[in-house]
């Protein structure tokens, strides 16, 4: 199987949460009760029990309403910073799936807070998650049961307007750059995100602040993340 990746092209989403269901629903994760925050964002953040959070960002410009939407979820990075720092603490939760580079988080391994802290620290996009009880962490899967039975990730076959893809890493990253060279032509800030070190790769066409805090991270902060083995993925 060949390595695998996701292009999140957000110019395509409307914020329908499909995904967000699908990812709860195939996980058989349990709902999380809506709270009104002054956001149509639900739940607050991602959790034990969320792997896949559109989250909402609505805020005026020039007189002018802007909203953007932000389907946020696991990098599978390239060499994933929180599994080189669970090693570090002799913690054996979390394996790459040499097949296709999923990183994967044993949910059955209980890891104490402290380690938890640095594993979360570690990670540029703040994605891990522990629960207190159980003392497990869990992520975005990549969905590896499904793709093992040639299925596609639960998030990717429900999504209606073709913002979620998935595949083989060189077709993903190829349409990724097409898209990109496209939406440019309207949107001179359009950019992926950090795709050289990532298998989620998100297009934006604005400053990745405006869409959330942890959307985009710099090189060097990546760099230093990884600084184990800096590679990339193509
Ligand atoms: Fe690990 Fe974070 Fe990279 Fe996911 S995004 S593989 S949790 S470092
Ligand atoms: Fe959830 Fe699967 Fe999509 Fe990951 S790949 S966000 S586990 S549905
Ligand atoms: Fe956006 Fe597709 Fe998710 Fe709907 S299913 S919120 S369109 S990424």
């Amino acid at each position: 199987m060949a390595d695998k990746s996701f292009f999140v092209d957000t110019t395509k989403c409307t914020a329908c949460r499909g995904c967000q269901i699908a990812c709860k629903q195939w996980n058989m994760n349990p709902a999380t009760k809506t709270v009104q925050r002054g956001s149509h964002q639900n739940p607050e953040d991602l959790s034990t029990s969320t792997y896949k959070l559109v989250r909402f960002s609505e805020f005026e410009e020039n007189g002018e309403p802007v909203w953007y939407f932000f389907a946020d979820q696991c990098r599978h990075c390239s060499t994933p910073p929180c599994k080189i720092v669970a090693e570090i603490n002799n913690v054996n939760a979390i394996s790459r799936d040499s097949a296709t580079g999923a990183v994967l988080f044993d949910p059955t391994v209980k890891v104490k807070e402290k380690e938890f802290k640095d594993i979360r620290k570690a990670c540029p996009w703040d994605i891990p998650r522990w629960d207190d009880k159980t003392q497990g962490m869990a992520k975005c899967t990549m969905c590896i049961d499904r793709i093992r039975e040639g299925l596609q990730p639960a998030c990717v076959k429900t999504c209606p307007t073709g913002a979620m893809n998935f595949g083989d890493r060189d077709k993903i990253l190829a349409m990724a750059l097409e898209r990109l060279e496209h939406v440019k032509k309207k949107y001179s800030k359009a950019a992926l995100l950090n795709h050289e070190y990532v298998r989620t790769i998100f297009l934006i066409v604005d400053d990745p602040g405006k869409y959330h805090k942890h959307a985009s991270v710099s090189k060097e902060t990546i760099v230093a993340a990884m600084k184990r083995a800096p590679a990339t993925v193509g």
